[in-house]
């Protein structure tokens, strides 16, 4: 076992004990979704740790708060209606969910981090009344002009007590992505419980820990996110508050997560599935309850690291021409814990027109409009955002008509 960190002082977002454990070191990293304008090139630029560390008592994976979500959230780059896949999968999950639950003109739709309205709108056509919350003014402005009624506020206890004083109880409360990235875990998962109708399902998406640690995802720790979940953890979060999840989905978003349905602690209306049953037995079986399984992780990823660099070290040698496809979160976390700038990557390329003509954070390498890849007709297409990547292979095969090739750097490094 590692010995402890005695130096560390914070303690666990959710149990209280004082974390003393790396789980892996990226090393210092700007805030990943902080783009840098042509303007802010020659500027000073904020570094925070990502120095991951996992509890003793309960496992959660966490990163400390060193930025708070008010300096994170209020103005977000992330529009979630920009990848196809994700509208996607947001149109199925509606009519999953209205179908299995019932869901009707008399039922009220909550989405915590509600984003552009991606997944809102979908219900809208359906006659089923929704409100979204989200703290980023620019996103949620994206989804009241398209006649999404969105609240510009942080979730936890307090909203939810005011929502539930106004009778805006949920009768399917969602929350996509967002449970990694509070802080304040515990005031989170009690204001879910506040507005939970007596007989309400709520239904969250957030990437699997398991996942993330089979699959070397070392890419998607960043400072938005807080903490990393397994099954068996999140379920000990949600019961502390009185809810019961009594249904898990393996999905393939985001390099894997999972969709957990919870309800009320008392509510004997949800029939308890084998699903949950299933998953709980094999994290155990995968020893996700021993503190030693969580060491082994910060090995493998300085390992992806060296093989990432012997890949564009030797590509460079040869005078070949490598750009990114993609500017995402992810790909800032590898790229600056890998050291990787423009001495590699020419620039890379994003459909977000709100990225389009800035720098990422930190390597500053800029950022254009995909068309730039016809006409500089690059030899290697690295993709960043490798959880899409077939879709990104797909709308990009032209680039086989110069012999342009696709890289993925995760989970391992693979050329296409
Ligand atoms: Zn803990």
């Amino acid at each position: 076992m590692k010995s402890e960190d005695v130096t560390n002082h914070t303690r666990c977002r959710f149990c209280g004990t004082s974390l003393r454990h790396t789980f892996v070191d990226l090393g210092m990293s700007p805030l990943c979704e902080s783009y840098v304008s042509y303007d802010q090139l020659n500027q000073m630029e904020a570094f925070y740790p990502l120095h991951v560390r996992v509890c003793t008592h309960c496992f959660l994976v966490q990163l400390d708060e060193y930025v708070s979500p008010e300096n994170i959230f209020t103005e977000y780059a992330y529009f979630s209606s920009y990848s196809d896949s994700w509208l996607q999968h947001a149109k199925e999950y509606t009519e999953m969910i209205v179908d299995r639950f019932r869901l009707e003109g008399r039922s009220h739709v909550v989405e915590v981090a509600s984003n552009d309205g991606y997944l809102l709108q979908y219900f809208i056509p359906k006659g089923i009344p929704v409100l979204g919350i989200e703290p980023a003014k620019n996103v949620a402005n994206a989804a009241i002009e398209k006649g999404i009624p969105t609240l510009v506020e942080f979730f936890g206890e307090e909203l939810a007590h005011e929502l539930a004083q106004e009778g805006k109880h949920a009768d399917l409360l969602i929350g996509n992505n967002v449970l990694a990235q509070v802080p304040g875990l515990n005031d989170f998962v009690e204001g879910m419980k506040i507005l939970l109708k007596p007989q309400g399902i709520i239904t969250m998406e957030f990437p699997h820990l398991m996942r993330l640690m089979e699959e070397n995802q070392f890419d998607t720790i960043y400072h938005e996110h807080f903490s990393y979940f397994s099954f068996i953890t999140v379920e000990k979060i949600f019961a502390k508050h009185g809810l019961t999840i009594f249904d898990v989905e393996e999905l393939p978003t985001h390099g894997g997560s999972l969709r957990i349905y919870a309800c009320h602690e008392g509510d004997t209306s949800k029939e308890r599935g084998q699903r949950a049953i299933e998953l709980r037995a094999r994290e155990k079986k995968a020893n996700f309850d021993t503190l030693e399984t969580y060491f082994t992780f910060g090995e493998k990823v300085k390992e992806t690291k060296r093989k990432l660099l012997e890949f564009l070290i030797s590509a460079k040698r040869q005078n070949k021409s490598i750009v990114g496809y993609g500017a995402p979160g992810k790909g800032n976390t590898l790229l600056n814990y890998c050291g990787i700038r423009t001495d590699f990557i020419d620039y890379t390329v994003d459909r977000n027109p709100y990225k389009q003509g800035k720098f990422l954070p930190g390597t500053h390498i800029p950022i254009f409009h995909p068309d730039k890849i016809s006409e500089t007709r690059p030899d290697y297409l690295l993709i960043l955002p490798w959880n899409l990547k077939e879709e990104i292979m797909n709308q990009m095969s032209y680039i086989r008509e110069w012999g342009g090739q696709f890289v993925v750097p995760i989970p391992e490094l693979t050329v296409y």
